[in-house]
């Protein structure tokens, strides 16, 4: 191939001994944070502990910033902003935000979820986010989330991440007995009714008379002795099913990483560690994990919550400038990760557009389906821009597509800051087997992604 034909670049292909230890051993922090942040809840806290090391403190609205700050807004607890404020001029220079999703698809209990069936303890389930249902049965699933007790307080539950922890279980059909269900599709065999959890067999006796011998019964006393937790305590709580594995090296050569919330912890710890790595001060810089992007983005931890302008206008007051100026000028990279190329699946992606494993930061214009319906599809002007930043900080980048036009297609918190007069684009690392429970990435293209946020930052 010519010099004028267009390449993607493998990393591993062609980093130095130097670059190849900085790949192995940043990988090794985010193992971390994967296993100790499943769900949003957790995340937020591992990201604010970080931030609190850092010298970031709490933000208070009303209160007024200086050149200088470092502060973060707990959300709920749920979704958090980390703002470092520069020492340039904001009005002139805007805000560069990076902008990910700490919340991933999973299995939460319903309000009212335990009953008994046959001498089975089992609770009822709705699923959370696009999963293929079939995926999470037969695989040890941990219960995470919070109970908001009736006294105020709020109990964090995490049963099955201990080696001493039991763990909870949705069940599937014996082939020998599965002739009718394998004549079935994919998204028929399993139900969303029937992803039930396994939670006890022992009967607990409450009378004498047989038919009193309950193993819902039992549960319950179970729940009370460890936890003080009464049935009714379930409807105001927000417990969540998710795999039990803990994050692993793939294949001999641990080139890559097998784990659960590659979507979009994978883009949610280079976003944070590069706020707190670069040092340079003359930016502001605004870093979000949002919640709720698997289910659209909405209600008041998800990017479509007015909080994300309200900061902006706590900047904008605190050096008398408007929202509005401080946003034409900012820019944005929404991070979040795209499919990448796999060839057991090459049917579905379009070869000279799709995300490549080990070829670093994907950039997609645009997302959408049929059409680009739904996506706000990035101007060329700020592709340009970033093009000309990362090829002069050495940040090894590809562009990738979701998958082949009218195959299907997804959506990002992209369009919900390019609407606020913000340039937005998708920027994420190539995920295989996407929205399963456990899912592979590469460790190069973290270490790509986290460049490429160094450079934006800087
Ligand atoms: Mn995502
Ligand atoms: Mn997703």
């Amino acid at each position: 191939m010519s010099e004028l034909a267009y390449k993607r670049t493998n990393v591993y292909e062609t980093a130095d001994e130097k670059l190849m230890k900085s790949i192995f051993e940043y990988a090794e922090g985010y193992k971390v944070f994967l296993d100790n942040g499943k769900t949003e809840r957790e995340a937020c806290a591992f990201a604010k502990a970080m931030a609190e090391k850092n010298g970031y403190k709490p933000f208070k609205f009303g209160q007024k910033l200086k050149k200088g700050d470092k502060v973060y807004y707990d959300n709920r607890g749920k979704n958090i902003y980390l703002i470092k404020v520069g020492n340039g001029d904001i009005e002139k220079d805007g805000i560069r935000i990076i902008a990910s999703h700490i919340d991933s698809p999973r299995i939460d209990l319903k309000q009212v979820p335990l009953y008994e069936s046959d001498g089975i303890a089992l609770a009822k389930t709705h699923y959370y986010g696009g999963i293929r249902k079939y995926q999470w049965t037969t695989i040890p699933l941990a219960l995470h989330g919070a109970v908001a007790l009736k006294d105020g307080s709020v109990l964090n539950v995490t049963i099955g991440e201990d080696e001493a922890d039991p763990v909870f279980y949705i069940s599937d059909l014996l082939p020998h007995l599965a002739q009718k269900q394998n004549a079935k599709t994919l998204g028929e065999a399993i139900e969303g009714e029937g992803l039930n959890i396994w939670f006890g067999n022992i009967p607990y006796t409450v009378t004498e008379n047989e038919k009193d011998k309950t193993v819902k019964e039992n549960v319950l006393h179970i729940l009370h002795d460890k936890y003080g937790m009464v049935e009714a305590d379930f409807l105001s709580a927000e417990l969540s099913l998710v795999p039990a594995y803990k994050a692993k090296d793939i294949g001999f050569d641990r080139a890559l990483i097998g784990a659960y919330g590659h979507d979009d912890r994978v883009c949610s710890y280079p976003a944070f560690t590069a706020l707190f790595d670069e040092k340079s001060d003359e930016r502001t810089v605004m870093v979000v994990l949002a919640d709720k992007e698997e289910i659209g983005s909405e209600g008041t931890t998800g990017m479509q919550c007015a909080i994300f302008t309200d900061l902006i206008d706590a900047l904008a007051c605190s050096f008398g400038t408007t929202s509005s100026a401080i946003r034409a000028n900012s820019k944005c990279l929404s991070a979040d990760v795209n499919a990448a190329y796999d060839p057991n699946f090459a049917e579905v992606l379009e070869k000279q557009n799709a995300t490549y494993l080990s070829c670093g930061a994907g950039v997609t214009k645009f997302t959408g389906a049929r059409g680009k319906s739904g996506s706000s599809d990035a101007d060329a002007e700020y592709v340009g821009f970033l093009r000309k930043l990362f090829d002069e900080n050495g940040v090894i980048w590809q562009t990738g597509e979701l998958g082949k036009v009218d195959i299907g297609g997804g959506g990002t918190v992209a369009k919900y800051i390019a609407k606020m007069n913000i340039d937005t684009i998708d920027i994420g690392v190539g995920v295989i087997s996407m929205h399963a429970p456990y899912e592979v990435i590469s460790k190069a293209d973290l270490y790509e992604e986290y460049l490429a946020f160094r450079a934006f930052i800087k």
